[in-house]
């Protein structure tokens, strides 16, 4: 039997009481799983799957999709207290940039903090960040793209989504991120046009 620890990250019914899920592990990286009978109502693996939640898992893997035995909740997304777009933007993430069977424990451990955290907006654009980092997309966030520069880094080139410092924005027409760049607005579209942008290319 083996193991792991799973945030759900898709799931589809099959035939009558069965689901497909895919999974993000922590050990494996992204992968489906067959889970049967799972939604009868006296399954007890049945809470244990629902969209972003993390549980600890034990499968089969035999021929064909591995098959899903148990499962212990590990924390769950409070689906009512969240803003629906920030749960689009992380499961477009997951979806998107992980491949099959390609771990990246510290991927999992950011997605972790940020569920915990409910998913509010500063925690999913700081995952946002992480994950381009560990992809490769994003190769340097700590400087001005113009005079590479570390001081004062607090504008934003929204076309490639770089900083910029206070010497260079106005030469360039870079904004100003404000006192929390993290929950900005111009921070939060410019993120989400640079990863569908991204997207579009891969
Ligand atoms: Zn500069």
């Amino acid at each position: 039997m083996s193991r792991d620890v799973v945030t759900v990250i898709k799931s589809v019914n099959y035939s009558e009481a069965d689901k497909v899920l895919t999974v993000f592990g922590r050990e494996r990286g992204k992968f489906t799983l067959f889970a049967k009978g799972i939604r009868k109502i006296n399954s007890k693996n049945r809470g244990n799957v629902q969209t972003l939640s993390t549980s600890k898992i034990s499968f089969y893997e035999g021929k064909g999709m591995p098959l899903l035995t148990e499962s212990e909740l590990v924390q769950i997304l409070d689906f009512d207290n969240i803003h629906v777009e920030n749960i689009r933007r992380v499961l477009f993430l997951l979806n998107h940039f992980l491949q099959e069977y390609d771990a990246y424990p510290k991927l999992f451990d950011a997605l972790q903090s940020a569920i915990k955290k409910g998913l509010d907006l500063e925690s999913v654009n700081r995952l946002r960040l992480i994950f381009l980092r560990e992809m490769g997309f994003l190769v340097d966030f700590n400087h001005c793209k113009y005079c590479n520069s570390s001081e004062n880094i607090g504008y934003l080139d929204g076309k490639d989504f770089a900083l910029v410092c206070e010497n260079c924005y106005s030469i360039y027409k870079a904004k100003y991120l404000g006192e929390s760049p993290y929950n900005s607005k111009i921070f939060t579209d410019a993120l989400d046009r640079y990863i569908k942008k991204i997207v579009e290319e891969i």
